[in-house]
């Protein structure tokens, strides 16, 4: 169903095209009708009743995608630190599960205008709220289009528990914790069948809405879950998303455990009918040489999360074998319990700063390529590309407004190298959601951002009653997932990707 909203007329803003002046975009206006562009030229008319934006001094930017993003614990933004990945995952693992509609609502609500105060435009929400019902999936895909943005929505889904992923740490551990690390294993086909259901019953939200699949990672699925979700994808022309190899200690699982697709997670995607221009790799670090050529001869992209994945020790991601080998990098900013920020100008930065960590050559990582990652390479992985990702015509109107008399842009030397340097956000003042100004000045204009913070305030004492229980519980295994690390950092591996060698 097409966007039946009044024509947009934005005026004189410096128009950045990627195929353009990236250091002095020129002047131009912008035509939106139908929630799409329909012209970018000089001396555009305003259609009758169109709403004119003047924005002489403006930069206008495509909107950003966040394409690896969790909705479901943006309620313990900033709870936690100094945690690897496996000690964050059995402590914030369940945060998403067993939870009032109401704090469904209000974490999507409150995670979706974040995302839109940064020029978030589209966010790829791979939702893990267990158990499946229709209650929640409504209360998602309401909340996000209430705010206004853009989303592909993968609720996960897995089959293996958390206690059969993590190496050793079923020996090491006494049978009476395992359930603080997590023995649940989901029936397989209920899921898939649910997940078809949803799809048919709520549609696409007039555009805004697509569907995407996602097991949780390789190691977590038995390969008669994967090929199902295969199967569907196919079915239904639906992109992919999953975790892969984002620990060293993930690394030395896929070897010791997965020794029927070669100890390779990779290969048990390739195995599964799951590589190929629809799948993204989220975080994609530990990869050996042979299985960064299989992602690119397959054309799967990778979806890079550097605030993630330092946040959680996890090591560097080795940008410049995937750029070498050409591969499709989408950047997203991952949970808010371990991020805590949903800021794709932060990641940007870090992307091209992170690619010059293991060599003092050229890189050929700019700020250009950053804001093509985050933007055209993020279309790319959600099967949009020509609709999202450039202000251009025939593109759905998705954009940013920045004032250039932010001191982010004093003097304004080069408006690609300063929007990701130099930008903390601070100089956004209009976002456009298909056509539809969604943020202004700071406000959301569809939003009661101050009701949903007394909403929110009167959620947390409930909510951070089931953390304290949960770190409760966490604190009884923390040695063993300890033992698990140290075991996996003292077996030898052909690659690094921490900065200097592990400590021994
Ligand atoms: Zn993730």
């Amino acid at each position: 169903m097409p966007s039946a909203r009044i024509p947009l007329l934005i005026v004189g803003a410096r128009v950045l095209d990627l195929d353009g002046d990236l250091d002095d975009p020129p002047v131009r206006d912008i035509l939106c009708e139908d929630g799409a562009i329909s012209a970018v030229g000089t001396d555009l008319a305003a259609p009758d009743g169109a709403q004119v934006v003047e924005a002489t001094g403006m930069l206008a930017i495509p909107g950003l995608v966040n394409s690896h993003y969790h909705s479901h614990d943006v309620l313990a933004k900033g709870m936690f630190e100094d945690l690897s990945l496996e000690h964050w995952g059995v402590l914030a693992g369940p945060l998403g599960s067993k939870r009032s509609l109401a704090e469904v609502r209000a974490r999507t609500l409150a995670g979706a205008l974040e995302c839109l105060h940064n020029g978030i435009t589209t966010v790829q929400d791979m939702n893990s709220a267990a158990p499946f019902s229709d209650a929640v999936v409504d209360t998602i895909v309401d909340a996000y289009a209430e705010a206004g943005i853009r989303v592909i929505l993968g609720m996960t889904v897995r089959d293996q528990s958390q206690l059969d992923t993590i190496p050793w740490i079923d020996a090491l551990a006494p049978a009476e914790l395992h359930g603080i690390i997590g023995t649940a294993r989901d029936e397989p086909a209920a899921q898939m069948a649910f997940l078809e259901a949803a799809m048919e019953r709520i549609g696409d939200s007039g555009g805004m809405l697509r569907w995407a699949l996602a097991p949780s990672a390789p190691q977590r699925c038995s390969p008669g879950l994967l090929e199902a979700v295969a199967d569907l994808s196919r079915r239904r022309s639906l992109p992919v998303y999953t975790h892969v190899y984002e620990s060293r200690t993930q690394r030395i699982f896929a070897h010791e455990r997965l020794q029927a697709h070669g100890g390779s997670a990779v290969r048990m995607l390739e195995d599964t009918g799951l590589l190929g221009p629809h799948v993204s790799l989220a975080h994609a670090i530990w990869l050996e040489p042979d299985e960064l050529d299989k992602v690119a001869s397959t054309g799967t992209n990778v979806v890079l999360n550097m605030l993630s994945n330092l946040k959680l020790k996890s090591g560097v991601a080795p940008i410049l074998e995937y750029r070498e080998r050409g591969v499709n990098i989408a950047l997203g900013c991952d949970n808010c319990s371990c991020s805590d920020v949903q800021s794709l100008l932060q990641v940007m930065k870090l992307f091209c700063l992170l690619a010059a960590v293991s060599t003092p050559e050229r890189t050929g990582v700019t700020a250009a390529e950053a804001l093509r990652a985050g933007t055209l390479g993020g279309a790319h992985s959600a099967g949009l590309s020509g609709s999202i990702g450039a202000i251009k015509a025939g593109h759905r109107a998705d954009l940013v407004l920045m004032d250039l008399a932010d001191p982010a842009y004093l003097p304004y030397n080069s408006a690609i190298r300063q929007l990701v340097y130099a930008d903390s956000g601070r100089s956004i003042r209009r976002v456009v959601v298909d056509g539809e100004v969604v943020v202004q000045d700071g406000r959301s204009t569809r939003v009661d951002e101050a009701a949903l913070r007394a909403e929110i305030e009167s959620l947390m004492p409930t909510v951070r009653a089931d953390i304290d229980r949960l770190q409760a519980g966490y604190v009884k295994v923390r040695p063993y997932i300890d033992e698990v690390n140290r075991r996996a950092w003292s077996m030898p591996l052909p690659i690094h990707r921490h900065v200097g060698l592990p400590r021994p």
